[in-house]
């Protein structure tokens, strides 16, 4: 495992006050500029971070699996929609269609996710910091940067660099 991803095991439970304060100050400069910088340093960060030493999301979040996604990985195993939403998907208390396990089932034991290529749209998304989907997620960064190493520094490198 990365040296960042350790560091930030060690941080993570006490920088919820230091993340919700550099999130009011980016909450400030919502907009076109932030999600620019946002895309850049997503980049940067995820040059040092590897997602297979981590893992994070795929343990400790069940992913939102939309229809579509349904169409496309039940058509790759061979099953109906209905047998893959029974085998693998549950219903969350928001009423979101998500994985019913958690790690995820498809989540191999060397970190890799077994449907990578057809992945639900929300595995692609996570972390919500990149593609001008930064300002848009706001509300999501702080939880994520308790679950995700990457957020969490994504947030001190683009505060540091707005200042
Ligand atoms: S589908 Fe793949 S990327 Fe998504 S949570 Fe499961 S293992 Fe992770
Ligand atoms: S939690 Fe973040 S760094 Fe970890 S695997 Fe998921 S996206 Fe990658």
């Amino acid at each position: 495992m990365s040296q960042l991803i350790e560091a930030w095991k060690r941080r993570k439970d006490r920088a919820s006050e230091e993340n919700r304060e550099i999130l009011k100050r980016l909450q400030k400069r919502k907009g076109k500029q932030l999600d620019m910088l946002a895309d850049e340093v997503h980049d940067n960060v995820f040059k040092k971070i590897d997602c297979l030493d981590c893992a994070g999301c795929c343990t400790g979040i069940p992913p939102i699996v939309t229809k579509a996604d349904v169409t496309r990985i039940s058509k790759d195993f061979g099953m109906s929609p209905t047998e893959f939403e029974s085998k693998y998907l549950t219903m969350d208390e928001d009423g979101d269609t998500v994985m019913n396990t958690t790690p995820c089932p498809f989540l191999l034991t060397d970190n890799k996710c077994m449907i990578y290529e057809i992945r639900p749209k929300a595995c692609r998304q996570y972390p919500h910091t990149n593609y001008m989907d930064f300002s848009k997620n706001m509300r999501l960064h702080l939880p994520n940067a308790s679950v995700c190493p990457a957020v969490f520094y994504i947030l001190r490198e683009i505060d540091s660099r707005m200042r």
